[in-house]
């Protein structure tokens, strides 16, 4: 089974046509799927919708949130509910293109264990956002201390090991792209157009997209935390450029200028050491508090044959006659190791 995860939240003018694009696009490439909404605490007539579409098509399932989570809330609700072999996360304003469905289904059949969706262009009709998202982009690129496909959203499938792998990371500052991208697995991309939205406005508010590209980054990267280090090299430098200017200065009031500077920087170069010092501390604290597993395991290949040998050697020497059982399936460990 394929489940589809879609947040909702005051989409009435969208949903039905939105259903029938999704089915449109499954029904020939999937023989059982399901459609998981997620109601985000929808003011308008969304609910009510989800519901009769629910009654009239046995492939929808409505999760109802008890009230407005948020966009990753929704989400991690849907990945919770969702019952399939393979998971799709996509928004529910066609600015994810349900005919993607088909060649992400295909490349997961193909063996990819997780399929991300990357913009190959983006129609934006608000244009400052259009401005920041590159830049966004640029800057997480920059700073990551872990490679995240960029110009990537939470469009993607993620078969259900990762989607398993990623639940039990339990973070609440999610940045479900990057997250998606840390459990690893077999990747594969598939490169979409993403256009402006179908109708209505968009949903989330300037700042919540600020706080999600600042969890974006804290999540990972610890460079900002490091900042103080480069500021403490910085400030240095200069408090010991002031003072080698003093000897070189005739005048005694720009002397005590240079001199003064120079310890108001190396003051400063000291505090600037301390917060550095915290940081590494606060960095380490932060996995901690995380507790991110230190390895996932994807498979474990081991030699069936050998192991049931090794089990009636065992049960020879120890004088019993239990034959050892005839197959031992392949282990497949998707829990944290
Ligand atoms: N959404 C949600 N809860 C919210 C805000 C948005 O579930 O608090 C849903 C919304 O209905 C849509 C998806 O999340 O299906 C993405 O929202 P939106 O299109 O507003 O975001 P954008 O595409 O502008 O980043
Ligand atoms: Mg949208």
């Amino acid at each position: 089974m394929i489940s589809v995860v879609v947040p909702i939240y005051n989409e009435e003018e969208l949903i039905v046509r939105f259903h029938e694009a999704v089915a449109g696009a499954l029904k020939d490439v999937v023989n059982e799927w399901e459609v998981v909404y997620v109601n985000d605490g929808s003011t308008d007539s969304s609910l009510e919708l989800l519901k009769g579409l629910q009654e009239m098509d046995p492939h929808a399932v409505v999760v109802e949130l008890s009230r407005n989570w948020g966009h990753m809330g929704a989400i991690s609700a849907g990945l919770s509910t969702a019952r399939g072999r393979a998971v799709i996360l996509m928004d529910g304003d066609f600015q994810d293109p349900p005919e993607v469905l088909p060649e992400m289904i295909n490349a997961w059949r193909d063996g990819a264990e997780v399929v991300v969706g990357v913009r190959r262009s983006r129609q934006e009709r608000r244009k400052i956002l259009a401005g920041l998202f590159p830049l966004f982009y640029r800057v997480l690129g920059t700073l990551s201390d872990y490679p995240i496909p960029l110009n990537a959203g939470i469009f993607g499938l993620m078969d259900r090991k990762a989607v398993d792998s990623v639940i039990a990371l339990g973070e609440k500052n999610r940045y479900l792209p990057g997250l998606r991208a840390w459990v690893g697995y077999k990747n594969a991309i598939v490169y979409y157009d993403r256009q402006d939205r179908a109708g209505g406005d968009g949903k989330l508010s300037f700042l919540s997209r600020i706080k999600y590209a600042m969890d974006a980054i804290t999540s990972f990267s610890y460079k900002p935390l490091r900042l103080s280090f480069g500021l403490f090299g910085f400030s240095t430098c200069v408090a010991a450029l002031m003072e080698l200017l003093i000897p070189f200065t005739k005048n005694p009031v720009t002397a005590a200028a240079f001199g003064i500077t120079g310890a108001v920087f190396f003051v400063g170069s000291l505090l600037l050491l301390s917060v550095g010092v915290l940081g590494e501390y606060i960095g380490r604290v932060y996995d901690e508090v995380r507790n991110r597993p230190l390895s996932l395991i994807s498979r474990v290949h081991r030699s069936q044959i050998d192991i049931a040998t090794q089990v009636g050697m065992l049960a020879v020497q120890n004088g019993s006659f239990t034959l050892p059982p005839d197959n031992y399936p392949e282990r497949d460990v998707t829990q944290a190791a």
